[in-house]
């Protein structure tokens, strides 16, 4: 029996591939396009100078994307799309976001007050999907608590982090339109689905100096990135670009 490659034949090229040779045509969404001696690292180097370009400054950030194999947490199927900035079904009608977007997020989760005194403390992510952007974030936090309400996918992420043994990530099957008190306070909060409003919860749990990143439906039904500081002297709201996300669902099932 043939045993299958760790990484994809594809990505992981030792030798140049043989041009104009019946059978070796790639298919056109491949990014590795004129790969020779690609390997992921590769690959997810061009993907964190993209992001570099883009306008993502903090180099904390673009080291954490760049460490974190985003191929791990997608569908064999899906392997050669895993660093194109786009989001990629992950199962049950949930899609693991791009990787611009989960960089924004993060970079603007790392401005807190309290982060910016003290680097990012404790985190709690909504919506732990596939457990990539819990990933990003264990490298850049002290602690990661990360809720998803579908147990399958629950189950997935820790599958697919069981490998990276992240001492500092702790996942939990619940419904995240209550936070999770357990953790609180926390310095960021950052939700990876999209509600008609921020939940009183989530605010209650952040801690004075935190800060919130979530999207949220607009009244025109766009989706608005929203960022939410907890100053000593109250909530501060902040509404940035258009994004689009899944929607934030109650109940765990
Ligand atoms: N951060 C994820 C993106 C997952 S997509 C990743 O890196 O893969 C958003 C996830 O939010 C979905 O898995 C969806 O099931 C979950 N979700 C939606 N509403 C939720 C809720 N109330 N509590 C917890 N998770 C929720």
């Amino acid at each position: 029996m043939q045993r299958r490659p760790a990484f994809p034949a594809r990505l992981d090229m030792p030798q140049a591939p043989t041009k104009g040779v019946p059978g070796a045509a790639r298919p056109a969404q491949s990014p590795t396009p004129q790969g020779v001696g690609l390997d992921s690292a590769a690959v997810r180097t061009r993907m964190v100078q993209r992001l570099a370009a883009s306008g993502i400054g903090a180099a904390s950030v673009l080291n954490a994307m760049g460490a974190v194999e985003r191929h791990r947490f997608v569908d064999s199927a899906l392997v050669n799309q895993a660093y194109e900035d786009t989001s990629l079904p992950i199962g049950l009608g949930q899609t693991i976001s791009k990787p611009s977007v989960v960089a924004r997020m993060i970079e603007l989760l790392l401005g807190a007050d309290c982060a910016r005194a003290s680097g990012l403390g404790r985190v709690l992510e909504i919506g732990t999907g596939c457990g990539y952007q819990a990933a990003v974030l264990s490298r850049l936090a002290r602690e990661v608590y990360t809720i998803e309400r579908l147990r399958a996918l629950h189950e997935k992420a820790r599958d697919n982090l069981r490998p990276l043994r992240l001492a500092n990530v702790h996942l939990i099957l619940g419904d995240g339109m209550h936070g999770y008190a357990a953790g609180a306070p926390y310095a960021g909060i950052i939700a990876a689905a999209s509600g008609d409003s921020i939940p009183d919860e989530w605010c209650a749990q952040l801690a004075v100096g935190g800060r919130l990143v979530a999207p949220m439906a607009a009244a025109d039904g766009r989706q608005l990135l929203l960022v939410v500081d907890k100053t000593p002297h109250g909530l501060k709201q902040s509404v940035l670009e258009a994004v689009h996300f899944v929607p934030l669902k109650s109940g765990v099932v």
